[in-house]
């Protein structure tokens, strides 16, 4: 008998040979004697094989060729040995023609073999022991949420507790709750897929074979027809029923007002527990009598890849059937006869996934079904789970907790019996009650007739095994909403497809092998000890000789920055938010539903003692009204004192001027004088430009270099009229500079204008162009964007005449730099309105996209962008008449 699995080949190997002979005369001594004898062979063995001279001396010794002749013949024979050892044990392949690596891994894989039997024996022989089911019961709370293993069904589960407040939860988004339920499973439950006659096919190449070998019921004979995908391989199977699904219509007296008849109580119906192709056959011919049949399935799916269908519930109007369907898999397939034929109504709760499980293992199908869970949603119901409906049309509070039920377990307990019967019991009742109700609804004639279409839908479902992608992974990631980054996103795939082949092999869920959450952490510490996190997560060891590789492979991966950022790492650790955002119904400010919103503050409105209708109270009971309001405890402008009169005034003045809407035309009227004095001052200053040219023709012109200060409008506008030449002169820039830079011509259409303007304007008096040509040094000094107008006002500087070529070169990069910043100096004159007279105002020069309503200030930046280029606007007076006209400003200014 071996000893442990991995131990040291060499001795296993001698082992092997020499433990056949006390297993011939064990069978009288009891194991311990037994085992103690093993021992003391293995440990002769072990000691005679070290006896051989080993190493260099074992070289030097097999140079005698005696020698070798005798190690060769010994070896010959134990391999011979191990060979029929292995050969009894239906291990491949012949160990005498093997190289010694081979040989050893042989040995070690009839070992494994050996210790599993062992084990299994053990288990069987412990089971047997025990005989009868060891009832595990206990009360647990779980959060259901989409998210575990069957969701639909836990969808449809949540919505069975009543929470006040929460009438809209029956749509939209999935909603964590927590159910009370009861932990109801058994040790040493045998698996039952070992008892199955035919294997399920767990392989995710092969596509689920639908395995209906009779089509009862049916249009078009039974054909399997094989969806290909785009490679040419078979995808899945056509529904067997599709055709007769397809031409299904509900008989008539199914569209009629049904007379409900009330169910006799579940202890006064007679039950059958079918667990015999016997009573199948008897319970086939009961239900064929009947013209309606309830129908409810109950699954399990953590110790088994694809699920098993465990018990399938009937209900007729007289009699509860409870089917076996571990033991009846191959043979329930016979009740097709009733549960395809059109004419008979299968009423259903939420039929989506029993519809899967049937044909999936007792390949039985549906044609004429009546889903009351589509009906519940057609009928706009508050809650759509079958406790609901049982309550709202039976007055029946039924006990859900034991949903959660192991129904593997053999023989079922009383309690699981009950239980599986109250969900068939009622239902045709609940289904007549349903189809009236879908009749009164006049609104909508069709309502009865597309439940049906719906729950027809419903039967033309098809079962597909799970599959996993190159992404499934990354669904994964998204859901935990953390971020990853490659290596562990590496890592995290190498242990999804480790644990959905192992979960495909050893016929396991997901959720057995590796639970979704236990997988993220290990991909996500991978760059932590491994040790740790199987300690940590209480996995069995032989899962770090597994994962560990994976995750090893994972970190040798280049490091690139996180690539799944489903939310920031602060985020991370808050719960998933259950809130549909998109949802009309969300409104982030609705307290209604919070307990702690206050509805006795103090309203204008007031209940009517006499007609009970809110009305709006009188003013004098508005005032009697004591609203103390209660002082802030700390003031950031504490106030002293009274305010004084001046202060009263002017707040009084500001709040009747924030209270006052002025249209923009009489805004415009407003700012009417004023315009026709900027536009006066600028004709004025054009016409003295002019006459200092023509008294100077070689001079640049006065416009082509000025600058301006950045101040926006000039203290007082009258000023602009008497505007000294000498002023605007002063800024004018040195000649150097204007030979230097091209860009700072004079541009061709500014040129005729001014020559034009001369000889309607009469002469300005203008002062030396010598001075002026001293004055250009100093006066640009840090100017780079600004206003026109403020040259006019600002009083004369003297202006020592610095004429070093220091200075000069200063002014020209500062005057380039400006240039770069897209501020050319541009000719004032450019920007009169070309209109004369003082009655007449152009509407062209009003830019009344600034106005914006009057509600908002002319932005500086508006402006800046507006007065670049070549082609700026009439920016001088935009940018004034922008400034003033505004809604709070032009009062204020137009009075000036
Ligand atoms: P029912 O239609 O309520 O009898 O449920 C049918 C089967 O769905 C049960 O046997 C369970 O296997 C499964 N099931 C029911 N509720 C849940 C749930 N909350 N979570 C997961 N599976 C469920
Ligand atoms: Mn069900
Ligand atoms: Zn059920």
């Amino acid at each position: 008998m071996p000893r442990a699995p991995k131990r040291v080949h060499q001795e296993a190997k001698e082992e092997s040979a020499q433990a056949d002979q006390p297993t011939q005369n064990s069978a009288s001594e009891d194991i311990e004697a037994f085992t103690n004898k093993g021992f003391k062979s293995a440990i002769a063995a072990t000691k005679a094989a070290n006896a051989f001279p080993q190493g260099t001396a074992r070289a030097l010794y097999l140079s005698y060729p005696g020698y070798a002749r005798v190690i060769e013949d010994l070896t010959q024979r134990v391999v011979a040995l191990i060979g029929n050892v292995l050969h009894s044990k239906d291990i491949k392949g012949d160990i005498k023609k093997r190289q010694m690596e081979e040989q050893f891994e042989m040995v070690q894989e009839c070992n494994d073999l050996l210790f599993e039997r062992i084990t299994t024996n053990l288990d069987i022989k412990a089971g047997l022991r025990r005989n009868t089911q060891q009832v595990v019961e206990a009360q647990v709370d779980v959060m259901t949420s989409s998210t575990s293993i069957e969701p639909a069904v836990a969808a449809q589960k949540t919505q069975g507790t009543p929470k006040a407040g929460s009438w809209n939860r029956t749509t939209g988004t999935p909603q964590r709750n927590m159910v009370s339920t009861r932990l109801f499973t058994a040790k040493n439950i045998i698996r039952p897929q070992t008892q199955f006659r035919e294997p399920v096919d767990n392989s995710a190449q092969n596509p689920f074979v639908p395995r209906l070998k009779e089509k009862p019921n049916s249009l078009k004979p039974l054909a399997l027809l094989p969806e290909y995908d785009d490679a040419g391989n078979v995808q899945s199977y056509l529904h067997p029923y599709e055709f007769e699904l397809l031409k299904f219509e509900p008989p008539t007296e199914q569209l009629q007002k049904q007379k409900p008849v009330l169910p006799a109580l579940m202890a006064e119906t007679e039950l059958m527990v079918v667990d015999t192709v016997e009573k199948l056959k008897q319970a086939l011919e009961e239900l064929r009598q009947a013209p309606q049949i309830a129908i409810d399935v109950e699954h399990h799916s953590y110790r088994t890849f694809m699920g098993i269908t465990c018990l399938v519930q009937m209900s007729t109007r007289s009699k509860d059937y409870i089917f076996d369907t571990l033991i009846l898999r191959d043979d329930m397939h016979i009740l097709n006869l009733v549960l395809t034929d059109p004419k008979k109504l299968k009423i259903l709760h939420g039929a989506d996934l029993d519809i899967e499980w049937l044909q999936r293992d007792l390949s039985l199908y549906i044609v004429n079904m009546f889903d009351t869970h589509r009906a519940a949603k057609a009928l706009n119901m508050a809650r759509l789970s079958l406790a609901y409906l049982l309550k709202h049309y039976l007055d029946l509070d039924v006990d859900k907790s034991l949903q959660l039920a192991d129904w593997r377990m053999r023989p079922l307990p009383q309690q699981l019996v009950d239980y599986a019967r109250q969900d068939t019991h009622f239902l045709i009742y609940v289904y007549e009650r349903m189809t009236n109700d879908l009749l009164q609804q006049q609104a909508e004639p069709g309502l009865l007739g597309s439940v049906y279409q719906q729950s027809t839908d419903v039967c033309k479902k098809r079962y597909n095994k799970p599959h996993i992608g190159p992404e499934s992974h990354l669904d994964l990631v998204r859901k935990t909403k953390r971020s990853f980054d490659n290596r562990q996103l590496y890592a995290l795939r190498g242990i999804f497809e480790w644990r959905d082949a192992t979960a495909r092999s050893e016929d396991e869920s997901y959720g057995y092998v590796l639970p979704n959450h236990k997988m993220v952490q290990i991909a996500e510490s991978s760059s932590r000890e491994m040790h740790g996190i199987l300690a940590r997560y209480n996995l069995i060891p032989q899962l770090l000789h597994t994962l560990l590789p994976i995750v090893l492979k994972a970190r040798d991966q280049p490091l690139v920055k996180p690539i799944l950022e489903a939310r920031s790492s602060t985020q991370a650790s808050l719960p998933p938010s259950t809130k549909d955002f998109s949802s009309k119904l969300y409104c982030p400010h609705d307290f209604s539903h919070v307990e702690e919103i206050r509805d006795d503050l103090p309203t204008l409105l007031k209940r009517s003692s006499t007609t009970g209708k809110l009305e709006v109270a009188k003013k004098e009971e508005v005032a009697k009204v004591d609203l103390t309001l209660a002082a802030p405890a700390m003031a950031l402008f504490e106030k002293q004192s009274k305010p004084t009169p001046e202060e009263e005034q002017r707040w009084a003045y500001l709040r009747k001027e924030s209270q006052t809407l002025r249209m923009p035309y009489k805004r415009y009227l407003a700012i009417l004088p004023l315009m026709v004095q900027l536009k006066a001052d600028q004709l004025a200053r054009e016409r003295s430009e002019l006459q200092k040219r023509q008294l100077c023709p070689a001079a640049p012109t006065v416009e082509q270099n000025i600058k301006l200060e950045a101040n926006a409008i000039g203290k007082e506008d009258d000023d602009m009229y008497s505007v000294p030449l000498k002023e605007q002169l002063k800024r004018k820039h040195p000649q150097a500079n204007v030979k230097t830079d091209p860009d700072q011509q004079p541009t061709a259409s500014k040129r005729p204008r001014t020559a034009e303007s001369t000889q309607t304007k009469p002469p300005v008096k203008i002062e030396p162009v010598e001075k002026v040509q001293q004055a250009t040094g100093e006066s640009d000094d840090e100017v780079v964007e600004v206003p026109i107008e403020r040259q006019a006002t600002e009083p004369p500087k003297p202006s020592p005449a610095h004429n070093n070529r220091k200075q000069k070169k200063n002014q020209f990069q500062r005057g380039f730099k400006a240039k770069n910043r897209g501020n050319h100096p541009q000719s004032s004159s450019q920007q009169v309105p070309q209109h004369q007279g003082t009655g007449n105002f152009d509407y062209k020069n009003v830019d009344f996209r600034q106005f914006k309503g009057g509600a908002q200030r002319a932005r500086g930046t508006e402006i800046k962008q507006q007065i670049r280029g070549k082609n700026r606007p009439n920016n001088r007076n935009n940018k004034q008449f922008n400034k003033l006209f505004t809604f709070s400003n032009v009062r204020k200014e137009g009075k000036k």
